[in-house]
């Protein structure tokens, strides 16, 4: 399989095109070449979108955008199954969480096609002004333009769609430019969209580096928004070069989760199991600092290590695996060098901790200090600490202790200190007896602090992707 770009539905991919190969995380066979673009491309990819926006899309009508998102996801259910094997293959994500990544897929693009119609304004008072009788104010949503979305190897469809429906529920055209790691999935996503009646030239695909087009694509004058989910460095980067642009940044975290004495040890932990070590806890919102009231820590302490070592590390296209590869040798090494560097300041492993070939072993970690970077950083691997707290006032502090603030989770039956907790996290979600990895797609999501700036969820990424244009009228009396 050799794919590349695809603009105004032409597939860029001569033979002359530099590629490089597409290496399956688990078995490390290559499954694809990609045919890499160039920021030629890139520019040609933006002018097409700007002139499809100024000639198409603005004109088309919410019912025909509602249409094509909705025959979208129909497709997309029809081919659930396709999706699936992409992601598990080019990820190397397990089964049960690439089928999970599909479904929410399907329910953005439907959320997206539901919002379509209900894109309302108002009308504003104008008698409200003194001198203002006799005057109509009407305030109305209109689509910014030119959206730029770059999306992260870790959900390569749904983080995806999350940038791509509203985009076009609000009645924008987007460049699209996925991980390298990643670009089957895109590629796909883009065909579906084609076959559903999206014209072309609203949603134009580069596949390339994020030198060569992902820099270009944020400096471009004819961009009107960048919408960006990956990590905290790139995003500092993006933040800089965006110039006068809107800007949505959906970055990295070290979720913390608190539990207290009055939760139900045996669930919490089996919840934190899959908080910590879903798809080796390659995700943005994983539960990465465990903070466990004392009364309960050695207890929870124990069943976190048998539920854990009970977890099946295997081929990701198995039913049954709960851990599979990490996506390159290279992070996986890194993820090992940090368990071990903490271990040498003193940190305790209390399972896991080894490496073979790009599997780590699913890793829980206690006597920790905050300057470690398994706490003061993203891990972004499966790898989570266990800490025992005493007051609830402390543990608030140190949850907050962190340059991040995307989600958490609080796991108490007292709702009233549940709530008071949840009001004191400087963090952007925070789930009550959930776990901080939970999330669906219909509420607003979005960090605080180096976490991020905007909301995603499919109604805040619509209004984001528009903006409000007020119409004013005199009118005889
Ligand atoms: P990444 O290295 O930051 O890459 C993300 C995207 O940015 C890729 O498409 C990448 O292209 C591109 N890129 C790289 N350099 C760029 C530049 N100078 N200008 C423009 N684009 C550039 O992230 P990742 O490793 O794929 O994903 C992991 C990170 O994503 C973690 O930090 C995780 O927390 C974060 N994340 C956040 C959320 C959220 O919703 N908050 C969700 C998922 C993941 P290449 O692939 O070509 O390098």
């Amino acid at each position: 399989m050799r794919i590349g770009s695809i603009i105004h539905g032409e597939e860029r991919n001569e033979e002359t095109r530099e590629t490089i190969d597409i290496i399956a995380p688990h078995g490390q066979k290559k499954i694809a070449e990609l045919a890499l673009a160039t920021t030629e491309d890139l520019n040609d990819a933006v002018k097409d979108c700007y002139d499809t926006f100024h000639h198409t899309m603005k004109y088309m009508p919410a019912h025909e955008r509602a249409d094509i998102l909705r025959t979208t996801a129909d497709m997309l259910e029809g081919q659930a199954e396709e999706f699936v094997e992409t992601i598990v293959h080019e990820a190397g994500k397990p089964l049960v969480y690439a089928r999970d990544e599909i479904g929410r897929s399907i329910q953005v693009i439907r959320f997206a096609s539901e919002l379509v119609k209900h894109m309302t304004g108002e009308v504003l008072p104008m008698d409200a002004a003194v001198g203002g009788e006799h005057r109509l104010g009407l305030v109305k949503r209109r689509p910014l333009g030119v959206v730029g979305a770059i999306t992260p190897f870790n959900f390569p469809l749904n983080l995806a769609l999350h940038k791509i429906a509203p985009a076009i529920a609000g009645g924008n055209t987007i460049v699209f430019k996925p991980a390298e790691k990643t670009p089957i999935s895109a590629y796909n996503l883009v065909r579906l969209f084609q076959a559903a009646g999206l014209p072309d030239g609203v949603l134009n695909l580069v596949q390339g580096t994020g030198e060569e087009v992902g820099g270009p694509l944020v400096e471009h004058d004819n961009v009107h928004k960048i919408s960006f989910t990956g990590s905290l460095p790139v995003g500092r980067t993006i933040l800089e070069t965006a110039g006068f642009k809107k800007v949505t940044l959906e970055l990295g975290s070290n979720s913390p989760n608190i539990v207290f004495d009055d939760a139900t040890i045996k669930d919490t932990v089996t919840e934190l199991v899959k908080g910590a070590f879903a798809f080796s806890g390659q995700a943005c919102i994983s539960a990465q600092r465990v903070y466990v009231h004392s009364s309960i820590y050695d207890e929870f302490l124990q069943e976190y290590v048998k539920q854990t070592e009970a977890l099946t590390i295997g081929d990701p296209s198995d039913e049954d695996t709960d851990i599979g590869p990490m996506i390159t040798q290279e992070e996986a090494e890194r993820a090992k060098e940090w368990i071990d560097d903490a271990a040498r300041k003193g940190a305790t492993i209390a399972t896991g901790g080894t490496l073979d070939g790009n599997v780590l072993s699913p890793t829980i970690m206690t006597d920790v200090q905050d300057h470690m970077k398994i706490i003061a950083e993203e891990v972004f691997a499966p790898i989570v600490s266990v800490i025992p707290f005493k007051t609830e006032e402390e543990v608030v502090e140190w949850a907050n202790n962190s340059v991040y603030g995307l989600q958490a989770g609080v796991f108490t039956k007292d709702i009233n200190r549940a709530m008071r907790v949840a009001e004191h996290l400087e963090i952007g979600g925070v789930w009550i007896n959930e776990i901080s990895t939970y999330r669906q797609d219909n509420h607003p999501y979005g960090g605080v602090k180096q976490s991020g700036i905007g909301k995603e969820g499919v109604k805040y990424a619509i209004e984001d992707t528009t903006e409000i244009k007020f119409i004013g009228a005199k009118l005889e009396p």
